[in-house]
């Protein structure tokens, strides 16, 4: 960071300066323009804190911080994020994703059914939620434990991967058992005791972009599950607040391009929630190959009159099945060659 000190600043005050960075475990170096006015580099780190002690500090005028907040998804070098489900499957380096599924798993026979579906049209993971973070109580909530017994069910059937949400760090070790990816829903980007938690377990995490959050702040929360030591992060961006009720939320397409490159992560979009409309579904995802996501997460339900959740935003299996070919020929006609080595647990 630089610190611009202030052109009244005594020798005193500046020596202050130069031992709190030093007692932050950075070392400064002093640099004095022709004018007197004098700036501190402060190199090392990161402490984030130090900024904020700094700028309150007398002889200081402001700090400028040289590297973002985020410092371990900054990391780059990034390859593939390795999903070890009953099929072995990479997110990033060239191949393009789908996950499909209902939204949520509301009974054996329809969630089956749906399962089932989706596997023929082509998908190659299985989304469905237990635990559903849902905006009024009076909602559906999901099924909890008995939804992770169908969805197991679901993933024997198929051979498909699964990814669904875990809303509580409670409850993580049993999504974990079921989940091949574990999602963490938008309204929970900012749980930080759910990230830490899901960092200590060594299973692909899917973290949605909260519907209010900046790029760097979703790259934050990414450090939350890289600090607890799991590398196996895929980022999804779902839509953000705007100010036009026309659609759901608005698709943020320059913010999977932008997190991929600040990250190296992959980047997967899902397009239904980010518009809300079945009938705009294929076209965002249509775009999001082009833009060179990852893959999509999409949902699917065999009867969307029926659903107890999202019914709205539901596309059919027969519209999944004709989306996946043509998701495929966006992506590989847009695709840049990317790196190729691939994130283990
Ligand atoms: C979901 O994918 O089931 C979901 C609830 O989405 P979001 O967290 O993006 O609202
Ligand atoms: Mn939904």
């Amino acid at each position: 960071m630089i610190i611009v000190l202030r052109p009244q600043c005594g020798a005193s005050a500046a020596e202050q300066v130069l031992e709190q960075v030093r007692a932050a475990g950075l070392s400064p170096h002093s640099v004095s323009g022709p004018d007197g006015q004098q700036v501190i580099c402060a190199l090392g780190g990161p402490d984030v804190d130090l900024a904020g002690r700094l700028s309150a500090m007398e002889g200081v005028a402001r700090v400028v911080p040289v590297s973002p907040p985020w410092t371990l998804a900054a990391g780059g070098g990034r390859g593939p994020v390795a999903i070890d489900g009953p099929r072995p499957l990479t997110v990033g380096g060239g191949t393009f994703l789908t996950a499909a599924g209902p939204c949520s798993v509301e009974g054996q026979e329809t969630y089956l059914a749906a399962a089932r579906a989706v596997a023929a049209a082509g998908a190659q993971l299985l989304r469905g939620g237990a635990y559903k973070p849902r905006s009024q109580p009076a909602s559906f909530q999901g099924l909890g434990a008995k939804g992770l017994e169908i969805l197991a069910a679901a993933r024997e059937e198929t051979g498909l991967g699964t990814v669904t949400e875990a809303t509580d760090p409670r409850h993580v070790e049993a999504v974990a058992e079921v989940a091949d990816m574990i999602q963490v829903g938008a309204r929970s980007m900012r749980n930080t005791p759910l990230l830490t938690e899901i960092g200590r377990t060594s299973k692909p995490v899917l973290l949605k972009r909260a519907m209010d959050a900046t790029v760097s702040e979703w790259l934050c929360a990414a450090d939350f599950i890289l600090s607890g030591g799991n590398e196996r992060v895929i980022l999804c961006e779902r839509g953000v607040v705007s100010f036009d009720q026309g659609r759901r939320n608005c698709l943020d397409l320059a913010a999977v391009v932008d997190a991929a490159g600040k990250s190296g992560m992959p980047v997967v979009v899902d397009p239904s929630h980010a518009t809300g409309r079945a009938h705009l579904v294929g076209p965002m995802a249509l775009a999001a190959a082009a833009c060179g996501a990852a893959g999509v997460l999409i949902e699917v339900h065999p009867s969307p009159d029926k659903a107890l959740c999202d019914a709205h935003q539901a596309i059919l299996p027969s519209e999944l099945t004709a989306l996946i070919p043509r998701l495929e020929a966006v992506f590989e006609a847009a695709r840049e060659p990317e790196s190729s080595e691939v994130v283990t647990a």
